[in-house]
């Protein structure tokens, strides 16, 4: 734990996980100042929140000498420590640290840290949710929905705290030590905020630097980075893959025969099998998180009937392949998460078809190409909304006919009158949605909205 109180501790960004560290400092009788490059306009109800505590501000822009002359700095994850502010505090001796680091040194429980580039939160919510199932007390958040410095003002006694953690808030942790560190897959990403592949990959280390012999990296033995990422670690490792349920020659993993999961060396001596998994976890990259997330569950001690339960229970998260509405024999399914053409590249690969694929948005500039493979036999049309429409239907159009739709509205109108029995309409835009929506989450919801209007 810290010894905070007494001390001046700078706050930057006031985003929910700043404002809960600043909560948290606040209790520990820290001197809290908090910055933010935003007004106290726009901030809101962050400023009302920590006003009567005693924060002092810095807002719509950031005081040099407020950094340089904090005795600690904790950084929400969306402030890059390459600011200049944080490299002249660095540069002066200032320790800096994220908003995580600052929690976990007041957790006493075990913790599940899971980061990767795709599948953390699906993977969170399902360990999140089988620990929950084997009867134990647990805490969910991190980068998904709560900060963890909410867990620890929260008070109480419990049994495990799952955290999802970006490679942002991997950037700023010396401590934190997950017993389980579960990393799902690593593929370039954020290179606006990294020079390269390899130092996003770097980032994520992280999550075992703190680790001891006595816990355990949960990895995707698919995966040569994931892999090679554990290199050094003191972690025991636990594999997780497709291919035969021969395991060979490792005696502590979970493998996928496309039928069942066998789980081998977690915690009885025989070999435990998995096979009912909830509609929500379709597809082989589910079957991933699946794993992962058992794995998970059996070295917190969650026992395999209960995680059987938990499996064939897992309700999955909103705009992830989910399933709005059957009507008339057609699944209506909402995808909006798939912001980018890798993420429908496993929506795709996940559903059999024949779809109806509603698609475009803000493009990312990424090629459509490399979903060419997966249309044929499974895409009967393209229904095109957004700015990128020309793009996808240009790249795609002599694969399936692509209409034009323009918006949502119209999309979903057109699938209605083209979508039969035993077929799906899926909404997986491989775009950003800005151009017509505020965020995923709304696409997403404007998209159910429509659905659950259809008579
Ligand atoms: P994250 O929190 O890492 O963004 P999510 O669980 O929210 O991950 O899933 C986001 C998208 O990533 C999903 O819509 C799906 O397209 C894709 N995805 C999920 N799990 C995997 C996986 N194990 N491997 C590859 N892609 C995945």
């Amino acid at each position: 734990m810290l010894a905070l109180a007494g001390r001046r501790v700078l706050v930057v960004g006031l985003a929910r996980s700043g404002v809960a560290a600043a909560k948290l400092l606040c209790r520990e009788g820290a001197i809290v100042t908090a910055t933010d490059g935003r007004k106290a306009a726009e901030l809101g109800p962050a400023v009302e929140a920590l006003l009567p505590l005693g924060v002092r501000f810095e807002l719509g822009g950031h005081d040099e000498a407020a950094f340089t002359s904090a005795e600690l700095i904790v950084v929400s994850p969306g402030v890059p420590l390459a600011g200049r502010e944080l490299v002249a505090a660095r540069a002066a001796g200032v320790p800096i640290i994220g908003e995580a680091e600052l929690a976990a040194t007041f957790i006493e429980e075990p913790v599940v840290g899971i980061t990767g580039t795709n599948g953390k939160s699906t993977t969170t919510a399902l360990i999140g949710h089988l620990l929950t199932a084997a009867g134990k007390r647990v805490f969910l958040g991190g980068n998904l929905g709560t900060p963890l410095s909410e867990r620890v003002l929260a008070g109480g006694a419990l049994d495990v705290t799952v955290a999802e953690l970006s490679s942002f808030q991997l950037e700023a942790v010396e401590t934190l030590r997950p017993h389980v560190a579960v990393v799902t897959n690593l593929s370039p990403d954020h290179l606006d905020r990294y020079p390269g592949p390899q130092d996003y990959y770097e980032a994520k280390r992280a999550i075992f630097r703190a680790q001891r012999e006595s816990d355990f990296a949960v990895l995707n033995a698919g995966d040569p980075e994931v892999l090679a990422l554990h290199r050094g670690a003191l972690s025991k490792p636990v594999s997780f893959g497709h291919g035969a349920v021969e395991l060979a020659g490792d005696d502590r993993a979970a493998r996928d025969d496309g039928k069942r999961i066998v789980v081998r060396g977690v915690g009885g001596e025989e070999e435990e099998l998995y096979e009912r998994l909830s509609p929500a976890l379709r597809g082989r990259h589910n079957r991933e998180n699946a794993m992962a997330a058992i794995l998970a569950a059996r070295l917190c001690g969650a026992a395999p009937e209960a995680i059987r339960a938990g499996l064939a229970s897992f309700g999955g998260l909103p705009h992830r392949l989910e399933l709005v509405r059957t009507l008339r024999g057609t699944e209506w399914i909402n995808d909006s998460k798939a912001t980018n053409v890798d993420s429908v590249k496993v929506a795709l690969a996940a559903l059999p078809g024949p779809l109806v694929w509603i698609a475009g948005g803000l493009g990312k500039g990424a090629p459509y190409e490399p979903l060419r493979a997966l249309l044929p036999g499974r895409v009967k049309a393209i229904l095109t909304i957004g700015s990128d429409a020309q793009a996808i239907a240009s790249a795609l159009g002599d694969l399936a006919p692509a209409t034009s739709c323009g918006t949502l509205d119209e999309a979903v109108r057109v699938a209605e009158g083209m979508a039969l029995p035993g077929e799906a309409v899926l909404l997986s835009p491989a775009c950003a949605s800005f151009d017509q929506f505020r965020s995923y989450e709304h696409r997403g919801a404007a998209f159910r909205a429509l659905v659950e209007a259809l008579p």
